[in-house]
């Protein structure tokens, strides 16, 4: 089989684990990368990894190294915090497809998983660096685009994109908190928007505060003690705030999505770029890596597809995720509107998933196994591509 020519634009956490695993098909990859790997570890960010996250990185042989670097979490607990209800998931409400797993996620630090990602790439005899782009596109036969929400490719390419940003902003930052469970993560659904809390490693959580703009706003204006206090009335009765840890940054967030390009079907946007949701349920990082395993298949596959789907490739590829793309879209929009608002007629319906999610556990276990397994579901033997069927959704 010929091996393929690839450029890689972006070595975000979507396009280092892109440039790896078509590296690992033997594919010739050259990875355009503005920022130097001092600067690409930069960002304090906490991403969380589902099980579906995990058997990728599995297939891709990153996961002993990845899972050494992360902290696995082995309940999550889900508050609606102003009708006081909540429900608890544990290791037990894993689908049997993960019945050998001890946790049911984990979060990586953005520092970890690129230090990583960074020394397997720069270790690869298949990738080419470059921090400019002085190649002639002509020269590839795939240029796949993975540089962020704010993709220049995706403009200069002309990709039809549909955005509409959230009227909340997010405030992200680690800190140091006394009194919860060892190895648990929160989703608290507040009026104002969700909280999240991910362990990462001895009573260190990155917190991920949602709220409306102007609260943000004075939030980051706020001394750190004040902020401990604040965070601390946001929290359930038992956790303590004690120290925030490093420095807070903040977000806007977006609902986006692109479409394929159209006058050349070997010009592919992948992660951030080509999709955003609301934070809240952890899906981000998630659904780029989806994309990554997919792409990887298909161009792996590319010789065995019909020629129709040749001439159409970025089609097929964006056909093939927009299921799980459109579905998180959704659930994160539902997720916001349906639990973090003030309309009081929802209240009855509200308390109703939580009694539900708490007394039965078939709810329960397929609630979690969408956000833990994807609606999106593969059958991880490499080179064996069941995805142009949608599958059985549970
Ligand atoms: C507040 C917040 C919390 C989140 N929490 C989670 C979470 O818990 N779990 C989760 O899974 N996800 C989470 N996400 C989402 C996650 O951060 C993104 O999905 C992820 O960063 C996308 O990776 P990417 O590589 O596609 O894009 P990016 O990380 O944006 O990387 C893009 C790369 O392209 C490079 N680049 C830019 N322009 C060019 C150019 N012209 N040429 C070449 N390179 C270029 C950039 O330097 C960068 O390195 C969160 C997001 C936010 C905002």
């Amino acid at each position: 089989m010929i091996k393929k020519n690839i450029k890689v634009i972006g070595s975000g956490p979507t396009g280092s684990l892109l440039a790896l695993s078509l590296a690992l098909d033997k594919c010739h990859v050259t990875l355009i990368e503005p920022l130097s790997d001092s600067e690409l570890l930069k960002k304090d960010k906490g991403y969380a990894i589902t099980q579906c996250t995990r058997k990728i990185f599995e297939e891709l042989g990153l996961w002993d190294n990845i899972q050494k670097s992360s902290f696995g979490f082995d309940s999550l607990s889900i508050i609606d915090d102003v009708l006081s209800q909540s429900v608890l998931v544990r290791n037990n409400d894993l689908k049997s497809l993960n019945n050998d797993q001890t946790d049911i996620g984990w979060v990586v630090e953005h520092k970890l998983l690129m230090e990583l990602l960074i020394n397997k790439i720069n270790n690869n005899e298949f990738i080419n660096k470059l921090n400019f782009d002085t190649t002639n596109d002509g020269d590839f036969d795939f240029i796949l685009a993975s540089d962020g929400r704010e993709s220049s490719t995706r403009k200069k390419w002309q990709n039809k994109y549909f955005k509409s940003l959230y009227n909340q902003k997010c405030i992200s930052f680690k800190a140091f908190l006394n009194g919860s469970p060892p190895k648990r993560a929160y989703e608290i659904f507040k009026s104002q928007g969700p909280l999240a809390l991910l362990p990462l490693s001895n009573n260190i959580y990155q917190v991920i505060w949602f709220s409306s703009e102007s609260d943000t706003k004075s939030k980051l204006q706020m001394t750190q003690k004040k902020l401990l206090e604040k965070l601390k009335n946001e929290l359930p009765d038992k956790i303590i705030p004690i120290k925030i840890i490093g420095n807070i940054s903040s977000f806007s967030l977006a609902k986006a999505f692109a479409l394929p390009n159209l006058k050349n079907f070997k010009n592919i946007l992948v992660g951030e770029s080509a999709h955003s949701f609301h934070p809240v349920g952890g899906q981000g990082l998630n659904s780029c890596i989806r994309d990554v395993y997919e792409l990887s298949l298909m161009i792996n596959n590319y010789e065995k597809l019909s020629n129709i789907y040749r001439k159409f490739f970025s089609l097929k590829y964006f056909i093939n995720r927009s299921l799980d793309i459109i579905s998180l879209i959704l659930f994160t929009e539902f997720l916001v509107t349906f639990f973090s608002n003030k309309i009081f007629i929802l209240y009855p319906f509200r308390y109703l998933i939580f009694l539900a999610m708490r007394k039965v556990s078939f709810i329960r276990i397929n609630i979690f196994s969408v956000m833990t397994d994807s609606i999106r579901r593969y059958n991880f033997k490499k080179n064996e591509f069941i995805s142009s069927k949608f599958r059985k959704f549970f």
